[in-house]
């Protein structure tokens, strides 16, 4: 791959698996090692990949993303871009991925947030890692076999809340979405709102958008996502930027040149501080508005 595809179709999958001669399925551990060569780790030089194959037949990538001169947790984990990846593109499920190393714990806690997730299945490319007695015929392995008394959404949600990937609209809107404003901004607005409106929030009810814009104009968006154990959740910013690193063609982060926030006011959970910080250290010239919804 030289050009970063983060998402495969299923007429690409399907052609590619037919060329090696396997399913579509076999061919997900085939696609780890070039998506490692993606990932943007300048901290621990530790590349990780993760494969993950949708209910459309569509094939996607992830890779983990660390910020130097920022503590670490706000690195961005293989497993938590490739489900941001999943949302961007509104996929409806993951059942199988295949990644490099063993999903720390923090991933299988954040995996949770995916409707029926000890049923997704997934296997450990590393050669070292040990085979396990509990895996399939074909090597994949249930997320509940390496997650035993998890605690998730339905601990804390009602039954049939929707769940990260599932279509919700948090009915978010501006009062002055067209001030006085130029048609970039106005642009920039309208984008993060609609982010905001499709952010998983259901445990803080404090939902939250980013649009950025590169120098070319082009726009990337995201969201946040919550997760039932908090700390494992991603900011908005982080999600956008999964956006501008599958879409942007791996430039860096410097050719972000502006950034919209949206979220509420009274919000008791707000990204402001947090997302400043990151855009400031990442792409210090880009010019950062926050914009209050509700
Ligand atoms: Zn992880």
């Amino acid at each position: 791959m030289d050009k970063p595809s983060f998402v495969i179709s299923p007429e690409q999958a399907e052609s590619a698996a037919n060329q090696l001669g396997v399913s579509v399925l076999q061919l997900l551990p085939s696609l780890v090692n070039p998506a490692k060569s993606f990932a943007r780790p300048p901290i621990s030089k530790f590349h990780v990949g993760a494969v993950g194959l949708g209910s459309s037949g569509r094939i996607f990538l992830g890779v983990n993303v660390e910020f130097p001169g920022l503590p670490l947790h706000h690195s961005i984990h293989a497993e938590q871009f490739l489900v941001t990846n999943l949302t961007l593109n509104g996929e409806r499920h993951l059942r199988n991925f295949a990644v490099s190393a063993a999903p720390c714990g923090h991933c299988r806690q954040f995996l949770q947030e995916i409707r029926d997730a000890s049923e997704i299945r997934l296997v450990i490319t590393d050669p070292n890692a040990t085979a396990d007695p509990d895996a399939d015929s074909d090597g994949f392995l249930r997320l509940g076999s390496i997650l035993p008394h998890r605690f998730g959404p339905e601990d804390l949600l009602e039954k049939d809340f929707p769940l990260i990937l599932e279509r919700h609209d948090n009915n978010l809107t501006i009062s002055d979405l067209d001030p006085i404003s130029n048609g970039n901004t106005v642009e920039l607005k309208r984008t993060a709102l609609a982010a905001a409106n499709r952010s998983y929030a259901p445990y803080s009810l404090c939902p939250s958008g980013v649009a950025l814009v590169d120098c070319d104009g082009k726009v990337y968006r995201g969201w946040y996502m919550e997760s039932a154990a908090y700390n494992p959740s991603l900011g908005p910013l982080q999600a956008a930027l999964v956006d501008y690193i599958a879409n942007g063609g791996g430039g860096g982060y410097e050719r972000i040149v502006g950034a919209v926030l949206v979220e509420k006011e009274d919000a008791v959970v707000r990204q402001e501080h947090t997302a400043r910080l990151l855009i400031q250290m990442i792409s210090p010239k880009c010019d950062f508005s926050v914009y209050h919804c509700h």
